[in-house]
């Protein structure tokens, strides 16, 4: 639950497929998750792009009725959740932007670190914004950058961008996707079985339209897709390790999504069976924070031999009167949002698994309400390492005097929720859980992988790379 973070948003795109703007609707609707302030569809029929959004869920921003909607020949889709810029239909992506190039659909995941400071140089220059999104900074690039061909000024203007990105791009002829150079922000391949070529911010979106996974984007890869077949070339020419965000594994992305060539829900079992060997206790039931705490409060229990139970329900009928990001709104609505099934918890001693714990005050109302149920102990155990920093790269913490283990050490968090116990997982355990590949941990005090640009970002620590 992981006190309600957001990511910043979700992309897809497909070209090639008959049914393209319906499979993008469905592709658009499983990456839900990622974002549930707006939603919107850009469709390339009979060579016009279309694009249509609304505020909301996709399926209160979306109707697929007329059939530039329903059919297309390529198309692309967005979930939004603001962690820059205003909570507006002016923001929902994509954006159609007119250049000299032809027409440009653009859809965004992520975060700029230079992005404010691009925006300054680009209204010096004369450019003019319509909202406040870091995404529309890319399309003025594109449109002043001096290259003859689209591809061109594209390459070179994702170049210039710093941070924690990925873009879909759609135009009158093809289909782009970008992942920035350290691959914080994830993008995937997937193909259809017609032979479509798809892209998505996670692989749970190539199941809802029955499409295979075929790789990751590669971290600072341009990819274009024609037809049906693909190129592959690269917008920056130095390698850097990757580090994706390890918080897409422990909280953010889909259990049933693979990131890195592993199950997220595997991921986080095994997080939650090292958890239990690095912070033991005797219990009679664990018990996770439904639903995203659920896979390392199995892992939990298995490795101490203990029955794991449905302590907590989630009425998941209220999530969206509290997507708002405000810090009153999120109190209220634990309350509302979970309840404890007395049966499973009156007198006894529980371990209560989460994810995370970054704010803090859901595990205080989550405490409360299990002894309201008659728990006679509550020891909290977090398989992710302490929340220290806040991220720069697309996740809704970047007020640091909000992060709980920022300004208190663990026994003062411990009091502070009101836990008979309190252990988070090491950072070691962390590395350990997540077996291979390169991971962005800046938020667990292991260093930004991309230092901080602009004045509004102030940098708390840029040595060390991702791990
Ligand atoms: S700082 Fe944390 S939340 Fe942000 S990208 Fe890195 S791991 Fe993810």
């Amino acid at each position: 639950m992981a006190d309600e973070l957001h990511d910043e948003c979700g992309v897809f795109g497909i070209f090639g497929d008959s049914q393209a703007a319906l499979k993008s609707y469905w592709g658009t609707f499983s990456l839900q998750h990622r974002g549930q302030e707006s939603a919107g569809l850009a469709v390339l029929h009979k060579e016009e792009i279309t694009v249509h959004k609304g505020m909301g869920l996709v399926t209160e921003a979306l109707k697929v009725e007329t059939e530039s909607q329903r059919l297309g020949f390529a198309a692309m889709g967005h979930v939004r959740y603001s962690t820059t810029g205003e909570s507006s239909i002016v923001n929902a992506q994509p954006l159609l932007m007119k250049t000299r190039f032809g027409l440009l659909a653009l859809g965004q995941n992520g975060n700029l670190v230079n992005g404010a400071n691009l925006r300054q140089q680009l209204e010096k220059e004369g450019a003019i914004f319509q909202g406040t999104t870091d995404s529309e900074v890319l399309a003025h690039l594109i449109a002043r950058s001096g290259r003859d061909s689209f591809y061109e000024a594209l390459k070179e203007s994702l170049a210039k961008l710093l941070g924690g990105f990925a873009f879909t791009v759609l135009t009158q002829d093809a289909l782009y996707g970008a992942r920035d150079p350290r691959g914080i922000r994830p993008l995937a391949l997937g193909r259809t079985e017609e032979g479509a070529y798809v892209l998505a911010s996670e692989s749970c979106a190539f199941d809802a339209i029955r499409a295979h996974y075929v790789r990751e984007i590669e971290p600072g890869e341009l990819i274009t897709i024609r037809e049906s077949h693909i190129e592959s070339d690269r917008f920056v020419s130095f390698e850097t390790g990757r580090a994706l965000c390890s918080f897409e594994m422990i909280y953010f992305a889909r259990p049933d999504s693979r990131m890195e060539g592993q199950s997220t829900h595997m991921v986080r079992r095994r997080l939650g069976e090292i958890l239990a060997k690095e912070a033991p206790v005797d219990a009679d039931v664990v018990i996770g924070v439904p639903d995203s705490s659920t896979p390392a409060a199995m892992g939990y229990a298995k490795a101490r031999n203990l029955p794991f139970d449905m302590g907590l329900v989630k009425n998941r009928y209220v999530a969206r009167t509290f997507i708002t990001p405000n810090q009153a709104l999120r109190e209220a609505g634990v309350q509302l949002k979970l309840s404890a099934v007395k049966e499973v918890v009156d007198g006894k001693r529980i371990v209560l698994v989460d994810d995370s714990l970054v704010r803090g005050t859901t595990s205080r109302h989550l405490i409360q309400i299990l002894r309201h149920a008659g728990a006679k102990e509550v020891h909290m155990r977090i398989a992710s390492p302490p929340y220290t920093d806040p991220c720069y790269y697309g996740i809704d913490t970047s007020r640091a005097t909000e992060l709980a283990a920022r300004n208190m050490n663990v026994e003062q968090i411990r009091k502070a929720v009101g836990a008979d116990s309190l252990a988070y997982l090491s950072l070691g355990g962390l590395k350990a859980g997540l077996s291979q590949g390169g991971w962005c941990m800046a938020c667990f005090g292991a260093g930004y992988p991309v230092p901080l640009q602009d004045e509004t970002s102030t940098p708390l620590s840029v040595t060390k790379g991702g791990n």
